[in-house]
């Protein structure tokens, strides 16, 4: 297996059929195999038969349900676990990015291990935009990291590096800096960003970020607590 993407879903009835479309045009133009891995996060509006038919009919395409709603961090967890890509495209259900830019961020790839999107056209309102510009200029300052923005839903990795990840509820906003403390280089290149077409946000801005500001203090922990060992040759 080439890549893997792989997308939280959470009642987006709506986008998953095109967001199938455009990640199938997107990568046969440059894989030969490939597969498409949906964590159905205990959607009720429908998402849930609509998987069910789209895996019947489409080989490409792998779906797992979780019992309830369990997280984004969960779904992205599960669906790191399941990918036998050698590269993983994780992406989001609403088709907020570009499955076309996976060329942009391939670049960089194999000299990086993550190529963390950045959100260069953000279509977010000012609320959510000013809010994401404090929250990133935060977290660096408390764990010592310069990612720009650590939201940006499009991020490529190396396989070894989504299977090393252990994950925790709210950990899916901190990828590249967790990347960082393993020992992997990351780097973020710009992708477009866009609206979303159907269903809503997910999330409260102030409620989210809330959350994310107790765990930044959680990941400067586990950054001054990472293992480091090496065995002498
Ligand atoms: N999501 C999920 N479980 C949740 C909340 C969200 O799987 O409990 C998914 C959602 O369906 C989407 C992605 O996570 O694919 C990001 O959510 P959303 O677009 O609402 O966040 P925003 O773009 O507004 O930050
Ligand atoms: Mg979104």
């Amino acid at each position: 297996m080439e890549i893997s993407a792989v997308i939280p879903v959470y009642n987006e009835k709506d986008n998953i059929l095109p967001m199938v479309e455009r990640i199938e045009v997107a990568f046969q133009k440059g894989f030969k195999k490939y597969e498409i891995i949906f964590v159905n996060d205990g959607s009720n509006d429908g998402s849930y038969e609509i998987l069910n038919t789209l895996k019947m009919e489409n080989p490409n395409v792998k779906v797992y349900h979780f019992i309830k709603n369990s997280g984004q961090s969960a779904a992205i967890d599960a669906g790191f676990q399941k990918a036998e890509g050698n590269l993983v495209l994780m992406m989001d259900g609403d088709l907020q990015t570009d499955p076309e830019d996976v060329y942009k961020l391939l670049e960089y790839i194999p000299e990086y291990d993550v190529v963390n999107g950045r959100r260069a056209t953000r279509e977010d309102g000012f609320k959510r935009k000013l809010a994401s510009k404090i929250g990133n200029g935060f977290r660096n300052f408390v764990t010592g990291d310069n990612i720009q923005d650590t939201g940006c839903p499009l991020k490529l990795f190396k396989k070894e590096v989504v299977k090393s990840y252990k994950m925790f509820n709210g950990m899916h906003r901190f990828l590249p800096t967790l990347a960082k403390y393993m020992g992997y280089k990351v780097t973020e290149i710009p992708v477009r960003h866009y609206d979303r077409l159907h269903g809503e946000s997910k999330y409260r801005v102030f409620g989210r970020g809330f959350k994310a500001f107790k765990d930044v203090f959680a990941v400067r922990w586990m950054k001054n607590r990472m293992l480091t060992w090496k065995i002498e040759e």
